[in-house]
């Protein structure tokens, strides 16, 4: 457990590979077909509500909600429905998702219109209307950490810009090209929810967001704060511990110390959202990797197929040997390049066999650099000994479960041993009592 070190001083020191950064954000133009996954959250998917043939327009809802954390998702053109089909999710499961075939136009759905937002209750409600999850990549309803039980104890949001995984620079370009959408959602999650203070965290890595953010709150109750480039900076609790220096209990939630955090591109969407009434349709994504022709920041349609996607980034200059949904350290791999870009995706890393071939793992030489490099202070190596010994009650007594898959003890391994990996098969042999 943590209780002995700052997660905030552990971590590690990865290569940060930040080649888009100064690169502005294109527009993709409009892909040949958009396949809209119903499990974009973390929630029960939703429920399709059209059917093949139906016509449908930008903002129209295709999936309603199906349960408290779960959200609608909404159509990013105007087209007709031409299947309800079973894709391949990021965890390898089946989904039921909606295909659409565009017919150029764009028209918006006429029942589209900016929400009025008057109090904390239709600010919520607006926001669980927008489709919103946490565009840092954890696909968490945004409405439902906009409504904290014990509202009245929290004194700071806290704003992740951290952006700590490798290559990825989406929220960068965020910060730089939608400053002000920045600071009116801050704002407005501020008013509404009474909250005093906002600490704004960004790795120190991007001096140009720090100042830029800097110069224009510089009379507001906000605070710009340079984090340890160390990843993982941006993991809740270790973000939370960095711009207020609170510890997050184990079991707890940020607001058990009085804090709600939200992704930066979260809440410039809110901002953008209030004054459009345009749900979450469109997302703004990093794509490279050693081998994409054109790397850059790309706006694309929600449902874009990642090849269309890469075709618009000049293609690859290879066969990948693997193709990413978000970043090298947390990222996970698309079973095919047809699949879906989704909303809480931040990035697509098309990487060469060379770059992707797994290293040879070797015998644990009982280092500890695992266990001294995890931000958590769980020790991956005795972890993945319980899981191949099956020994359920050692994985619950080593607090198997809190791992959050963020790959720094793998990453620090000198045996290269794929610990994080093992690690989550170990959290689903704990929710199965011992199956692997
Ligand atoms: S993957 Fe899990 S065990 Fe490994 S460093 Fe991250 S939180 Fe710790
Ligand atoms: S870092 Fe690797 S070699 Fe060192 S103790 Fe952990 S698992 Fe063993």
């Amino acid at each position: 457990m943590s209780n002995f070190f700052k997660r905030s001083a552990l971590g590690a020191s990865v290569p940060h590979n930040k080649h888009t950064a100064h690169k502005e954000t294109v527009v993709m133009p409009l892909p040949t077909k958009i396949v809209l996954s119903m499990g974009q959250h973390i929630g029960a998917p939703a429920a399709p509500v059209v059917a093949k043939g139906d016509q449908v327009y930008v903002g129209s809802v295709v999936g309603k909600a199906a349960g408290f954390v779960s959200m609608d998702i909404h159509s990013g053109v105007s087209g007709t429905v031409d299947a309800i089909t079973t894709i391949t999710a990021p965890n390898g499961a089946p989904q039921t998702a909606v295909v659409i075939i565009p017919d150029g136009k764009q028209t918006v759905d006429p029942a589209i219109k900016p929400p009025v937002v008057t109090d904390l209750a239709s600010l919520q409600d607006a926001v669980r209307a927008s489709g919103l999850v946490g565009l840092g990549g954890a696909g968490f309803p945004a409405a439902v950490k906009l409504a904290p039980k014990n509202l009245d104890e929290i004194d700071v949001l806290v704003i992740n810009g951290a952006e700590c995984e490798p290559y990825i620079t989406s929220d960068n370009r965020c910060m730089q090209e939608d400053t002000d959408y920045v600071i009116k959602g801050i704002q407005t999650i501020m008013k509404y929810l009474d909250i005093p203070k906002c600490v704004i965290g960004i790795e120190a890595n991007k001096p140009d967001d720090i100042k830029k953010l800097s110069e224009e709150t510089k009379d507001m109750p906000i605070e710009v704060k340079a984090l340890p480039c160390k990843y993982p900076q941006g993991a809740e609790k270790v973000l939370i511990e960095t711009c207020t220096g609170r510890e997050v209990p184990f079991p707890g939630l940020p607001s058990d110390v009085g804090v709600i955090v939200m992704n930066v591109t979260s809440v410039a969407f809110i901002a953008k959202y209030l004054e459009t009434g345009i749900p979450l349709t469109t997302k703004r994504l990093t794509v490279d990797g050693d081998i994409v022709r054109n790397p850059g920041n790309v706006e694309v349609v929600i449902g874009t197929p990642i090849q269309e996607l890469l075709d618009f980034c000049g293609g690859l200059t290879e066969e990948p040997g693997k193709i990413l949904y978000g970043g090298p350290m947390m990222g996970t791999c698309v079973a095919s390049a047809e699949q879906p870009i989704l909303k809480n995706n931040n990035a697509v890393l098309a990487l060469s066999r060379k770059l992707a071939e797994p290293v040879k793992a070797t015998n644990c030489i009982h280092c500890g650099r695992c266990t001294n490099a995890c931000p958590l202070g769980l020790s991956a190596k005795e972890i993945v000994r319980a899981y191949e010994t099956k020994n359920v009650d050692l994985l619950v007594e080593l607090n198997a479960d809190l791992c959050m898959s963020c790959g720094t003890c793998s990453f620090v391994c000198p045996a290269k041993r794929p610990l994080a990996p093992s690690i989550a098969l170990a959290k689903i042999m704990m929710k199965n009592g011992g199956k692997k």
